[in-house]
């Protein structure tokens, strides 16, 4: 164990520890060498250590095995699981030492949305932490075997072992959870049934890939061991129990695709939308809104802190009437990228910084059902992998997605580009800055059931406000000085349905024709109507 430190940021820090230098360098070679280390938080372990009730030695053995283990394999990218600290069976002890025993009487549902909120608190940390302390505590500590992957039939957490017979299953599927791995068992090859998970991952493999690969096992828990001579690269892990073939996928690929290579298939028609966070005008991040999930802020949270300070998030509503037909993405050769979506209602929509010059298209999948598929990124890199699975298309090639020519080009380089009609309208949703005057972003609602985005919509993140039946936009667009000499800009919009005059100069009055255009960086946005 190591004195506490301050967590050390992205890259290679000359902070020495105890004799080791801290390094958060994805895929560092040196690292690779280094002697194992997990971090723990100093004040989590500090509440574990008083919650043990058995002797020292035996207990930090324990919390290796428990800690380390929780990645499948040594290496193994963070899994970043959903924390269900709601649930902790000491969560009503903490809440009364923490005096606030009205919390722990909240429905679990409430409970849940409150740690939302608060993800990282001591308290629910601590609560987690004192689980873990018990469970260490009333456990009898077994020794450490271990055996070849190729020969395990069966394993469950806590349960009996099956070896293989003779003629076994041709695939191994791993499945992993916040604790480690759950489950390996075998099985025959079975076709993506669009079945995805938050809470699990799945590796599933050819017996062939994995033939040198060990398993070992302690105290009720397991862990691959990859054969360090192989020289195929770890295996891949899925959001799904059986994973569409990356073959049969059309996708986006970057040049350094990872090699712990974290892949999530998506079931387009079962979603709310898609947050894309891009900068320098490449993709880092991707947000999916399920109802009742997470906000996008738990993924930009992940960014580096100066990522966070340069990304647009960029908003792709998808309403219960409508779907995606056509997903593709426009490129340049400096790796500048695009989503291209054409919803069956809202149009075709060309989403992520502007591009002045002409680009490449590709079509990824026009054949509903859509299965989004991209792989997550290693810490501080964009977006590896982006990609589309669906039946083999019978339909044609869709046209090209026809991009509007802007009339005006106000902020210069790396800026977001949205464009919506103002014809048939139903009603508008404008999201605010922290002031609550300034727009963000704009969800427009059409009355055939479609919803465009313009700007940037931080749904659940940013306050906003509804307008029913507009007949009027009225906006006014300010200029800033920002640093140097970059002009910044910000808008105020409002949705008029009435004979109205403004108190403020400045302000535009227009009735809902043409086209709304809205430019935007994380810090500026401006507005304009082009007929
Ligand atoms: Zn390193
Ligand atoms: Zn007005």
């Amino acid at each position: 164990m190591t004195r506490p430190f301050p967590f050390p940021q992205l890259g290679y820090s000359l902070t020495e520890v105890d004799g080791f230098l801290l390094c958060r360098r994805p895929g560092c070679r040196q690292c690779a060498g280094s002697p194992e280390f997990v971090p723990l938080h100093w004040d989590c372990f500090e509440i574990f250590r008083t919650q043990s009730s058995i002797d020292w030695d035996d207990v930090l053995c324990r919390l290796w095995v428990a800690a380390s283990w929780r990645t499948p394999w040594r290496g193994a990218s963070p899994m970043c699981f959903p924390i269900d600290a709601a649930r902790s069976s000491s969560l009503k002890a903490l809440c009364s030492i923490c005096k606030l025993p009205q919390l722990h009487r909240l429905p679990l549902e409430l409970l849940q949305m409150v740690q939302s909120y608060s993800e990282h608190a001591l308290m629910w940390r601590g609560a987690l932490a004192f689980d873990l302390a018990a469970h260490i505590s009333n456990k009898t500590p077994s020794g450490l075997t271990t055996m070849p992957l190729k020969d395990i039939f069966f394993w469950e957490r806590e349960k009996q072992l099956q070896v293989t017979s003779s003629q076994s299953l041709p695939l191994i599927r791993i499945t992993v959870d916040s604790i480690g791995i759950s489950k390996i068992e075998r099985i025959s090859p079975q076709a993506y049934k669009g079945e995805c998970y938050s809470s699990r991952v799945y590796v599933v493999e050819q017996e062939q890939a994995v033939f040198k690969c060990k398993v070992q096992f302690k105290d009720g828990f397991s862990r691959l061991e990859l054969a360090s001579s192989s020289p195929l690269s770890p295996p891949a892990i899925w959001n799904t129990p059986d994973p569409p073939d990356l073959q049969l996928c059309r996708a986006y690929e970057r040049k350094s695709l990872s090699q712990y290579q974290r892949f999530f298939a998506v079931e387009v028609t079962s979603i709310r939308g898609i947050t894309f966070f891009f900068s320098s005008r490449q993709l880092y991040a991707i947000h999916i809104h399920r109802s009742g999930g997470l906000s996008a802020l738990s993924s930009f949270q992940r960014l580096p802190p100066r990522r966070r300070r340069s990304v647009s998030w960029c908003y792709l509503p998808i309403t219960n009437q409508d779907r995606i037909l056509v997903l593709g993405v426009r490129t340049l050769p400096n790796q500048h990228i695009n989503i291209l979506v054409r919803m069956e209602k809202a149009g075709d929509l060309i989403i992520g910084q502007y591009m002045s010059s002409p680009a490449e298209d590709r079509c990824l999948g026009w054949h509903a059902p859509i299965t989004l598929v991209y792989g997550e990124p290693q810490e501080g890199q964009p977006v590896p992998y982006f990609g589309a699975y669906c039946q083999p298309p019978t339909r044609k090639f869709p046209k090209r997605l026809q991009a509007y020519k802007p009339k005006s080009f106000p902020i210069s380089e790396e800026t977001c580009f949205s464009m919506a009609s103002l014809e048939g309208l139903q009603s508008v949703e404008v999201f605010y800055d922290q002031d609550g005057q300034h727009c963000r972003g704009m969800l427009l609602y059409y009355q055939n059931g479609g919803c465009r985005a313009v700007g940037q919509c931080r749904i659940h993140v940013d306050s906003s406000k509804q307008f029913l039946q507009p007949s009027q936009i009225c906006f006014r667009t300010n200029s800033l000085r920002g640093n140097g000499h970059v002009v910044l800009y910000n808008v105020q919009v409002d949705w008029r349905a009435d004979s109205h005059r403004h108190e403020e100069k400045g302000w535009a009055c227009q009735p809902l024709d043409g086209i709304l255009v809205f430019w935007y960086t994380h810090n500026s946005s401006f507005m304009a109507i082009e007929k």
